[in-house]
């Protein structure tokens, strides 16, 4: 599922609304809708990628940036220091619900370990 059929891929082109709080030219960063935690948002590369599973060796770079982007936006979001979790659920074990990768940042407050 890519382009026309995919959920992320529509908030990525920001051709469906989302609550954008990050974006670069190959990332979009936006609040969960169901959000876990006081922040709670989804880190998506614009290029569709089903799940960990399909990342190529090219995407690498990529993967990274989803990483700074996290980190940038714990510090605006002012819970760099006490901590925070970056996490990415792969396929349905894991309770992957949409197909794009995505990863969660959830902070702003503590959480438990391990998860559920
Ligand atoms: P996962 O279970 O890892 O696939 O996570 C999917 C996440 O996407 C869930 O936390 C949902 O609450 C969230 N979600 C689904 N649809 C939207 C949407 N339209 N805008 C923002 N978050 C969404
Ligand atoms: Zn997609």
């Amino acid at each position: 599922m890519a382009g026309n059929d995919c959920l992320f891929c529509k908030i990525g082109a920001r051709e469906i609304p989302a609550d954008v709080i990050h974006e670069t030219d190959d990332l979009l960063a936006f609040r969960d809708i169901n959000p876990q935690a006081p922040t709670h948002a989804l880190i998506i590369p614009k290029r569709h990628v089903a799940s960990i599973n399909e990342l190529r060796a090219e995407d690498a770079e990529i993967v990274g940036k989803l990483f700074l982007a996290a980190k940038e936006i714990a510090r605006d979001e002012g819970f760099s220091e006490p901590g925070y979790r970056v996490v990415m659920n792969c396929n349905a074990a894991a309770g992957q619900t949409v197909f794009h990768i995505h990863l969660h940042l959830l902070g702003g407050r503590d959480l438990r370990w391990p998860p559920g």
